[in-house]
């Protein structure tokens, strides 16, 4: 495929922003505070941002489109009401487009807390997008049973078929609960010719497996702007290659190695030079180079049992950060998963 050259107010990706409730009384790691999301909304619009619709963004990316410099799209997870109440109406008054992956099973138990059909349909008719997000919310990967495919086929297809029937659209687009997936199921995916999104952070570009999109999170203990800044900016770190291409552990795999590769275009003085690692909960780690373009990161302890993840960004002359990131997923060491 041919890049387009692009013009000093375009890039070739963007960034995507994943929520979950927007409300004063919900849990810290699922959430902000109204008026934290209030304040995302004015510094994106004081800032030069461009909030796009996730659909046309994509569609951008995949067929080699050029888009606004510092483009944004604005995501929730989860069919929560509160996304209805606090969120919506702020981002209809702007204007601007927002995508909502839904897990239908709460809207049709009537959960008090889950948002309405009715509801979704409004939201649809003014710049929202509602996608797909599986009926149950099961953790994908951690199944283990011979009727996998076919029980994993139904939990997106019956989600899709019931949006498509209260909403009149079939998604096309596809959240991993947790963000949680493996090769099996993105193959899965891509056989329903869905585009998938995890949670791991990085920007959408070319060089990202349309099946396994990073977001990033932001609840609040990430929503402080000075943080969120450099993310809102952030570039994609031009991957070539990732071994291992399954980020489920075995049980006696607790400290993984990392291996990456990347295209030659580097920040000034070189990736060596501006790579910054880090792993949860061990803090910075150094990586160790196999050549100037490629090398391997490996926790110095091991990874606790249940989601973590490795997170390598690198500082560009204009003060963007390249940024990669991949969400590991290590069962007990007697190979059962942690409790949730
Ligand atoms: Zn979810």
């Amino acid at each position: 495929m041919l890049w387009p050259v692009l013009l000093r107010a375009e890039q070739d990706f963007f960034v995507v922003l994943q929520y979950h409730h927007v409300s004063n009384d919900a849990p810290a790691s699922t959430s902000v505070r109204i008026e934290q999301f209030e304040q995302h909304l004015s510094y994106l619009a004081d800032n030069g941002f461009h909030v796009l619709a996730l659909d046309d963004a994509l569609q951008a990316v995949q067929q080699g489109k050029p888009l606004p410099n510092f483009s944004v799209a604005i995501t929730f997870d989860d069919s929560y009401r509160s996304i209805y109440e606090h969120a919506y109406p702020r981002l209809k008054q702007r204007g601007w487009p927002f995508t909502v992956f839904v897990n239908t099973a709460p809207m049709a138990e009537q959960q008090p807390w889950a948002i309405r059909w009715e509801e979704l349909l409004e939201m649809q008719a003014n710049g929202g997008l509602i996608a797909n997000h599986s009926v149950s919310h099961p953790h994908f990967p951690r199944r283990e049973a011979t009727d996998w495919k076919p029980w994993a086929r139904e939990e997106i297809r019956q989600a899709g078929n019931t949006i498509q029937r209260h909403l009149g659209n079939r998604p096309t687009l596809f959240a991993w609960p947790y963000g949680e997936y493996n090769p099996m199921s993105q193959s899965l995916l891509q056989e329903l010719e869905l585009t998938g999104f995890g949670q791991h952070a990085g920007a959408v570009s070319r060089y990202e497996d349309f099946t396994a999109l990073p977001r990033f999170a932001v609840n609040q203990r990430y929503a402080n702007l000075d943080t969120l800044a450099d993310k809102l900016r952030a570039k994609p770190m031009p991957v070539q290659d990732i071994h291992p291409d399954n980020f489920v552990l075995s049980a006696d795999n607790r400290q993984p190695r990392l291996d990456v590769s990347m295209a030659e275009e580097a920040p000034p003085g070189g990736w060596q030079h501006a790579l910054q690692c880090f792993v949860s909960g061990q803090g910075m780690v150094s990586p160790t180079w196999l050549n100037p373009n490629s090398f391997r990161l490996q926790a110095p302890a091991s990874l606790r049992p249940g989601r973590s993840r490795y997170t390598c960004t690198a500082r560009d002359s204009d003060g963007r950060y390249f940024w990669f990131s991949r969400q590991w997923l290590l069962p007990n060491t007697d190979g059962t998963w942690p409790k949730e």
